[in-house]
């Protein structure tokens, strides 16, 4: 492994979580065709006990002409979170390590990547009972800027903004007109015109974050009326100015809620829900090149390739801490999206 690469990997922390059967799944009998094993390990498709099988009240020979073969898969991942786990488990096994690195200058990441209704915005925004990771990471930054504010003093800047169909929206003003990237010196990539939100609690933050959900792009398709084509990225600006020094320092953490992971094809979409569909896997295709290329230890990574990635350029590699949480259902009616997601988690895994 040369050395940019176990830098990344360092970096990089993947971690699964597999949502409970939700009520149709149970209503329908669904199989369930992801077995967690442990905090760290899964089995895809799992090999289903042979029943014995009856024939006029006398059981027969088992015969495997019922069965079709399961793959049985097993992956591995920095943590797997089952069914049971809560918004709290999430956010211990993800983000609450980030901070410190965040606290030392530099910017951090978080993704939740998977197919529509797999459970990303759950994780990400949660509810009022369930507070989501991006609610929980807030409060422990809120406590941990009060340990170094002997030092150090702090001011917070969040905004909350959308990608959609290669196009940026601010979530929080709401306006048809699209925004544009710039670089700034101090500030790293920006988006302009976008006014920060200063914040001094946690709590601040729940409306915020619900209203600028409403806010978001909803496209019903065929397959899932409330699938969410944009990619929203919610932004941290810490602003740290050191006592002694007055020396100034801007950190970002960038928390993104990924358009649904699902192909357009499959969700019947034609015209211009298709061309949306093109461009979210432009986005995320982007996304998944510029990790690989990270961890090959690449010269060039491309980052101007979609709107995401140039938005993300400086919160990806380097010293930036990267969490990708991949989102699936454990049902067998979502097979095809749960084995991409899992295959596109396991690739990030490796570096
Ligand atoms: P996505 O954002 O990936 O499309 P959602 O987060 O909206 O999916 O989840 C789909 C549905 O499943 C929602 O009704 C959500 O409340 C529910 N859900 C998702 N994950 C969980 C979970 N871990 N526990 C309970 N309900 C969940
Ligand atoms: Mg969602």
């Amino acid at each position: 492994k040369s050395g940019s690469t176990q830098n990344m990997a360092a970096n990089i922390k993947v971690v699964v979580r597999v949502r409970p059967l939700n009520q149709r799944e149970l209503d329908m009998n669904t199989r369930v065709v992801v077995d967690v094993v442990d905090e760290k390990m899964l089995v895809f498709d799992p090999k289903e006990e042979m029943r014995p099988f009856f024939y006029q009240g006398v059981q027969q020979p088992n015969k495997n002409f019922l069965k079709r073969a399961n793959k049985e898969l097993k992956f591995v991942f920095d943590n797997v979170c089952g069914q049971n786990a809560t918004n709290n488990d999430v956010f211990e096994t993800t983000t609450k390590d980030i901070l410190s690195s965040l606290m030392e200058g530099y910017n951090c990441s978080v993704f939740v990547y998977g197919a529509t209704g797999a459970g990303k915005t759950f994780t990400m925004i949660g509810n009022a009972e369930n507070p989501g990771i991006t609610y929980l990471t807030m409060e422990h930054l809120f406590y941990t800027i009060n340990s170094f504010e002997k030092e150090r003093e702090f001011d917070i800047g969040v905004s909350y903004i959308e990608v959609y169909n290669e196009n940026v929206y601010d979530l929080l003003k709401p306006s048809s007109t699209p925004l544009q990237l710039r670089e700034d010196s101090k500030y790293g990539v920006m988006v302009a015109g976008l006014t920060l939100n200063s914040i001094k609690t946690a709590q601040e933050l729940l409306n915020m974050l619900e209203n600028g959900n409403k806010n978001r792009t909803q496209h019903p398709t065929d397959a899932n009326a409330e699938s969410s084509r944009s990619h929203a990225v919610f932004q941290v600006y810490v602003k740290m100015r050191y006592k002694t020094s007055s020396q100034l320092r801007i950190v970002k953490l960038s928390m993104i809620d990924l358009a649904g992971s699902e192909r357009a094809s499959a969700t019947g979409c034609v015209g211009d829900r298709f061309k949306e569909g093109a461009n979210i896997n432009r986005s995320l295709l982007s996304l998944g090149n510029c990790i690989n290329k990270l961890a090959d230890g690449s010269a060039y990574i491309p980052y101007r390739d979609s709107k995401l990635t140039r938005l993300l350029k400086d919160s990806l590699g380097g010293n930036c801490k990267t969490v990708m949480i991949a989102n699936v259902s454990p049902a067998s009616t979502s097979y095809e999206d749960t084995y991409n997601t899992l295959k596109y988690a396991a690739r990030a895994n490796k570096i």
